[in-house]
């Protein structure tokens, strides 16, 4: 991460250092420029004014070799109409070429003013001529080289190169000082309790991510810690009835016509045992696993088939099952699915009245598949109706028991709305009924 800090200021800072130079180079030549020109077309005005005053070729020769002699910055030619040298400061007129095809000078003669900027070869440079007609006719032409903005740069290169070193070490510095103040916090950090050490703004967000898992974690752990005592203590109620009737038939306390009682009693506390221990398991695969396969499930044939699965439990207890079964498909487990509508039918039925009634409905409501279970039961009293979806919580104990429940139904249930997207209602009127329905919401986005 510090490489790649590093590595990002590093780019950003040499992209910009050249940049800004190359900017401010052009800013600088292009103001150089237009000023060395300004000062050589002044100085040729001057010139060209004090040579006006002289007469003869002679007489301005010799202004120009005496007076104007310490002028050695710019160099200065007069050349005659016809083209040939007569004066030059940097070069001996002997050895010059008629400069009448010059173009400041072709320019000059024929309109009195001309100027051009060359290449010079042997310098390298831009060299800037200005010409100027005298009133006898002859030029005077001034001229001087200027760096062009190439050879500053490859001048200020080196320069630059120093700069830029000294600029990354800086970066390098400060990027691994930032680095180590960024990731000591997160170091040190200590996960039982983030928000303690030097904890910084932008890092509240993970600190509150971690204490929210945290406190989901230490919930769980209550949850697993409850849920086993509990299991130990369920397995324990029947196991202890199952010993006391063996042992009581063993020692042969029990009189010829309780044994058969007694066996009976031993039958159904090791029913109540199994329906336990597959309850358990339910649970722990349904904790452990996701969905098994995934399928398209009519909600109407899973109800179907479960009605005619309870119909006899019913028909013992004096109830009747009304069914009203409209196709409904829901993605998810047919096997979960008909579990969760067993453990609510039957409850609806355990927790009925004798000759009291169930009714299923299964469609479309509101856009949505649902899957709705009302009886004419003994309701539950609003304070429970949301705790009875908990790991063995029951309204009235000795009555679940009698009726065969583990208090494990409904948490099996919710696990598998989970499991599915689906909301759970519960209505119920003490006394009167229960409603529980379990509306689809399709899959998750
Ligand atoms: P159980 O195995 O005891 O039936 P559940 O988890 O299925 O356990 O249900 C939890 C408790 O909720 C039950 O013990 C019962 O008190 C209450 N309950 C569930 N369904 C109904 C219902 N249809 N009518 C009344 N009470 C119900």
């Amino acid at each position: 991460m510090t490489k790649a800090i590093y590595r990002n200021t590093c780019i950003i800072l040499t992209v910009s250092i050249i940049l800004m130079t190359l900017a401010s180079f052009w800013v600088y030549c292009e103001s150089m420029t237009s000023n060395v020109k300004r000062s050589i077309r002044d100085d040729g005005r001057v010139i060209v004014n004090l040579l006006n005053t002289y007469e003869s070729e002679e007489a301005r020769t010799d202004v120009l070799k005496t007076t104007l002699r310490e002028y050695s910055y710019n160099r200065i030619t007069l050349i005659r109409s016809d083209g040939e040298v007569i004066y030059d400061n940097f070069a001996d007129t002997g050895e010059m070429d008629s400069h009448a095809k010059r173009p400041e000078v072709e320019e000059a003669i024929n309109s009195g003013y001309g100027e051009s900027t060359r290449q010079s070869e042997t310098l390298g440079r831009n060299i800037y001529y200005y010409a100027y007609r005298l009133n006898d006719g002859s030029v005077l032409r001034i001229s001087r080289a200027a760096d062009d903005i190439y050879r500053l740069i490859i001048r200020i290169i080196p320069l630059m190169l120093v700069i830029t070193a000294v600029i990354l070490a800086v970066a390098f510095y400060t990027t691994k000082r930032t680095a180590k103040r960024i990731m000591k916090p997160l170091n040190e950090l200590d996960i039982d309790a983030p928000e303690k050490g030097g904890i910084y703004e932008e890092l509240m967000p993970f600190v509150k991510r971690i204490e929210r898992e945290n406190k989901l974690k230490e919930q769980n752990e209550k949850i697993r810690r409850e849920f086993s005592a509990n299991v130990s203590h369920e397995l324990k109620t029947p196991l202890t009835s199952i010993t006391g009737y063996a042992q009581m038939i063993n020692n042969g306390m029990a009189k010829e016509e309780d044994i058969l009682k007694f066996t009976g009693k031993i039958e159904k506390e090791a029913e109540r045992l199994l329906l336990l221990i597959n309850d358990i398991i339910e649970l722990s695969n349904l904790d452990e696993n996701g969905l098994a396969t995934v399928e398209d499930v009519d909600l109407a044939e899973v109800a179907r088939e479960t009605t005619a699965a309870l119909e006899s439990t019913a028909d013992k207890r004096g109830i009747t099952i009304y069914l009203s079964a409209n196709e409904a498909h829901v993605n998810g487990s047919r096997t979960m699915l008909g579990e969760l509508a067993y453990n609510i039918i039957d409850n609806a039925i355990k927790y009925n009245k004798y000759g009291g009634s169930v009714t299923v409905f299964v469609g479309i409501s509101n856009g949505k598949p649902e899957l709705s279970v009302s009886d004419t039961g003994i309701g539950i009293p609003d304070e429970d109706k949301e705790r009875i979806f908990e790991r063995f919580y029951r309204v009235d104990k000795s009555h679940s028991k009698t009726v065969g429940g583990t208090g494990l139904g409904l948490s099996i249930v919710k696990h598998i709305a989970m499991r599915h997207n689906a909301d759970i209602n519960v209505k119920s009127e003490l006394g009167f009924g229960t409603t529980i329905s379990v509306v689809f919401n399709g899959p998750e986005e």
